[in-house]
C-alpha cells in the first residue's frame, strides 16, 4: 500500500459513449430515494423513461407531476431495453419473477446494489445483461448535484455480459445520470455487496452507535450529566467527521489539541482492540459465507420480528430522549435549518 499505485479503475465523462443509451428506453422501477433521481437525470439527458410502479402506489402522482410516464413494473419492464432495480432490495426479488417473462434477449437488468444478485435471490437467464451503476449517495443529492451541474461518485459492475457491450452501456448509464461527471469506480458485484455490508455493520451504522451508546453509558454511569455525555459523545461526532471527511486521519489529528491527539493515539486502540478486531473478522466471514443474508432473507420472511423488537429498543435508549430535548433548545435544531425564508420576523419564530 505504501506505493502510490491505484488498484482500481476510475471513469469520467470522456470515457462514456453516450450512443450506448441514447435510443434506448430506460424502464425505473420505484420512486423512492434512488428511483426518483435516476429517473429525472436520465429524462433531463434525453433518454426515453418509463416509470414502474404499483397501481395503488403513492408514487405514482409524484413521477407524473415530475412529467415522467408511469406504467406497472410489468408494463415499464415490456418496454425498456434497460431495466433499473429501484425498488427496495428486500421486494426486488418479487417484482423480478413478476417481470423475468419481459426481459428479451439482449436487454439489461441495472442494480444499484447487488445484494440479491450476489446471494443468488434474483436468478436472471443468460441471455441478459447484468450490471450495477451505485451512486455513491442517497438519491436526493444524486438528483441536486446533476441539476447544479456537479457529479456524484459512483460504482459500476458487470455481473453478466450477454451483448459484449454491457460495461460500455454501464458507463453510458453513468453518464446519463451524472456519475462520470465526478468519477466512477469498477467493481464487482461481490465486491459491492460484501463491502457495503461490512462497513455498515461493522463501522458506519453498527460499529460507531455503539461507540456512542457505550461512551455516554460510561459517563452516565459515573455521576457526570447526561447533557455533557450527549455532547461529548454524540454531538461532537459530527466535527470530528467533518474533519476526517476533508483530509483524512491527519486533517483531524491536526486540527484537535496535541492533548486530545497523545490521548487519543494512546487509548484508542484499547477500546477498539484485538478483541473487536476479532469480532469484525467474524462479521465479515459471516457476510462472505452469505450466512448474514441468510438470516435477513428468513427475518423478512417472518415480517421481521427482530428487527422490529431492536428499534424499538434502539428508540427508547436514553440518549434519544436527551437528545431531542437538547437539539430542540439549541440553534442548530433542524427545524430552524430547513424552513428556508426570507422573512427576518418568521425565522426568529422558527428558531425560539
Ligand atoms: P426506497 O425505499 O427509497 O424506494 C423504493 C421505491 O420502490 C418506492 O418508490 C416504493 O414505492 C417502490 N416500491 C416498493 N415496493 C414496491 C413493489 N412491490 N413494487 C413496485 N414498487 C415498489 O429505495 P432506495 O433506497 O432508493 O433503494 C433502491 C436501490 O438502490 C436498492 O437496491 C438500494 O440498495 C440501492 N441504493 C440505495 C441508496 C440510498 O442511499 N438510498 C444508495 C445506493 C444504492
Ligand atoms: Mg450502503
Amino acid at each position: 500500500m505504501s506505493d502510490a499505485e491505484f488498484t482500481i479503475d476510475v471513469y469520467y465523462d470522456d470515457d462514456a459513449d453516450r450512443s450506448q443509451i441514447d435510443d434506448k428506453t430506460v424502464a425505473v422501477l420505484g420512486y423512492g430515494s434512488q428511483g426518483h433521481a435516476h429517473a429525472q437525470n436520465l429524462a433531463d439527458s434525453g433518454v426515453d423513461v418509463v416509470v414502474g410502479l404499483r397501481e395503488d402506489s403513492s408514487s405514482r402522482d409524484a413521477a407524473e407531476a415530475d412529467g415522467l410516464r408511469v406504467a406497472t413494473p410489468v408494463e415499464a419492464a415490456a418496454q425498456g431495453d434497460i431495466v433499473s432495480v429501484l425498488v427496495p432490495d428486500t421486494v426486488q426479488p418479487s417484482v423480478f419473477e413478476a417481470i423475468r417473462d419481459e426481459l428479451e434477449p439482449g436487454n439489461t437488468l441495472q442494480f444499484a446494489h447487488g445484494f440479491n444478485i450476489h446471494y443468488n435471490q434474483i436468478r436472471p437467464r443468460e441471455d441478459v445483461n447484468v450490471q450495477m451503476v451505485a451512486p455513491k449517495s442517497p438519491g436526493h443529492l444524486v438528483r441536486r448535484n446533476f441539476e447544479n451541474d456537479e457529479g456524484t461518485p459512483g460504482l459500476l459492475a458487470v455481473y453478466q455480459d450477454a451483448t459484449g457491450e454491457a460495461k460500455e452501456e454501464a458507463l453510458a448509464y453513468a453518464h446519463a445520470i451524472g456519475c462520470t461527471r465526478a468519477g466512477v469506480i469498477e467493481t464487482t458485484f461481490r465486491e459491492e455487496t460484501e463491502t457495503d455490508l461490512f462497513g455498515e455493520q461493522a463501522v458506519l451504522c453498527g460499529g460507531i452507535t455503539s461507540l456512542v451508546k457505550q461512551g455516554y453509558e460510561t459517563l452516565v454511569d459515573a455521576g457526570y450529566s447526561r447533557e455533557m455525555a450527549y455532547f461529548e459523545c454524540l454531538n461532537e461526532l459530527k466535527l470530528i467527521v467533518d474533519l476526517m471527511y476533508e483530509g483524512g486521519l491527519g486533517e483531524m489529528w491536526d486540527s484537535v489539541s496535541d492533548t486530545a491527539e497523545y490521548g487519543g493515539l494512546t487509548r484508542g486502540d484499547a477500546v477498539v482492540d484485538e478483541h473487536a478486531r476479532e469480532n469484525m473478522e467474524e462479521i465479515l466471514e459471516e457476510v462472505q459465507s452469505g450466512e448474514f443474508a441468510q438470516e435477513w432473507i428468513t427475518e423478512n420472511q417472518a415480517n421481521r420480528p427482530k428487527y422490529w423488537q431492536l428499534r424499538a429498543q434502539e428508540e427508547n435508549h436514553e440518549i434519544e430522549e436527551v437528545g431531542a430535548r437538547l437539539r430542540g433548545l439549541f440553534a442548530w435544531a433542524e427545524e430552524g435549518e430547513e424552513e428556508e425564508t426570507d422573512d427576518e420576523d418568521e425565522k426568529i419564530t422558527l428558531n425560539e
